[in-house]
């Protein structure tokens, strides 16, 4: 096992990402160290939360001001456009150059279109929700909206669009079993919930093109007025092109400090980052995991710890329109257990988890 040394002097942290894992690395690390926190945003993105956009309900998106109010924290509304590893600065598309003793990377990922034809051009990911929000309120009469992808995304994001507006049709469209990965009973449960809201299932179905006319898959057309794409995420280009080591899908790779393995005065934390935990495995993405490790990599270099990253899995939760919820728990290695809470008391679980995150920010 690798040693971390603590730093004793007051460093220049920089944090290039504004994340669950990159604001809560600065909000700790702030207690120590001079940080500069980068990210275009003034708002929280809040990820978790934009299936809900896409149903056009409000946002839920603290200032960044805020939840970095009182710590030493300068926030640069900007983007880092390269990195210089060597000469250990960061340069931004404000034309600004930081120096940094110590860089957080956590750039997190976007939507993953998977080479798929028309899915960019014809489909609406989780960052353009609030588009598709407003070409459904303003559609001259309701129609129906295909959702590309049956795991946990795509189940929240149907459940949500079919309870808002339920004149629309509104249907899944996923290459495996919706919640396949769910126990019997949560996938049983999220079935009734599909029911109830009138969400049509189209599984084994694997999208090969989007069009305006809706998806094609490897068995038919379904015809669809508006596509959301819930499909997968991928990460971002900027620690391959830097020099980090990354995995063939450009994660970088870490150690149990969080430390990229190649250049140790580099920090990589959330989805940007492959985590192995003994015990559990290669984490995988999800503010879940995303949020302990900012927390985690924050304390570590305020000094208020030294010893490596521990995470386990507990629950998975899955929201399923603003009454109806799903806490599926889980063992340690992120499998299932049998025990699942539904209805009201999984909703009211689902939002108090939503409540903690926006705690454990700082
Ligand atoms: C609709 C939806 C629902 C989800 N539900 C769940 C859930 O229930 N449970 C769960 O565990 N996960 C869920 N996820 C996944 C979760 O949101 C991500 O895994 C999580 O956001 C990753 O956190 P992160 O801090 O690594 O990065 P992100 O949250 O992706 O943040 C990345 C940060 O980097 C910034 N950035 C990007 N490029 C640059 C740049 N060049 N320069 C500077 N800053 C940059 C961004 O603006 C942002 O501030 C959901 C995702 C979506 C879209």
């Amino acid at each position: 096992m690798t040693t971390q040394q603590q730093p004793t002097q007051q460093q220049h942290v920089v944090v290039i990402g504004a994340g669950y894992a990159g604001l809560s690395a600065a909000t700790r690390a702030g207690k120590k160290h001079r940080v500069t926190l980068v990210a275009p945003e003034a708002r929280f993105l809040n990820r978790v939360r934009q299936h809900e956009t896409f149903a056009g309900h409000p946002e839920h998106r603290p200032a960044l001001a805020e939840v970095l109010a009182d710590r030493q924290v300068t926030h640069k509304q900007a983007l880092a456009t390269e990195l210089d590893l060597n000469g250990r600065k960061v340069f931004l598309d404000s034309g600004e150059v930081l120096s940094y003793d110590t860089l957080v990377y956590a750039l997190g990922s976007r939507t993953a279109w998977h080479g798929v034809p028309g899915a960019a051009e014809h489909a609406y990911p989780a960052e353009r929700a609030a588009e598709l929000a407003a070409r459904m309120r303003a559609a001259a009469k309701p129609g129906t909206v295909a959702v590309v992808g049956g795991g946990l995304t795509g189940i929240e994001l149907a459940t949500e669009l079919a309870e808002a507006h339920p004149a629309w049709k509104v249907r899944v469209v996923s290459a495996t079993p919706v919640g396949h990965h769910l126990s019997a009973k949560g996938r049983a449960h999220v079935r009734r919930v599909f029911e109830r809201l009138g969400v049509e299932a189209h599984e084994g179905r694997a999208v090969t093109a989007v069009t305006a006319a809706g998806v094609r898959t490897d068995e038919g057309a379904i015809d669809a007025d508006l596509v959301a794409w819930a499909a997968a995420f991928e990460p971002r280009e900027l620690a391959a092109e830097a020099g980090l080591a990354v995995t063939p899908d450009g994660r970088a790779v870490v150690d149990e400090y969080l430390r990229s393995v190649s250049h140790p005065d580099v920090h990589v934390v959330g989805d940007a980052a492959q985590v192995r935990v003994e015990g559990v495995g290669e984490l995988r993405m999800g503010c879940v995991s995303a949020l302990p490790q900012g927390g985690y990599l924050g304390d570590l270099l305020a000094g208020r710890t030294a010893k490596p990253f521990a995470f386990k899995y507990q629950l998975q939760c899955i929201s399923l329109g603003r009454r109806d919820g799903l806490v599926q728990l889980v063992h340690p290695d992120d499998s299932m257990r049998d025990t699942v809470l539904t209805g009201a008391l999984g909703r009211w679980t689902k939002s108090l988890i939503l409540k903690v995150i926006i705690k454990g920010l700082r």
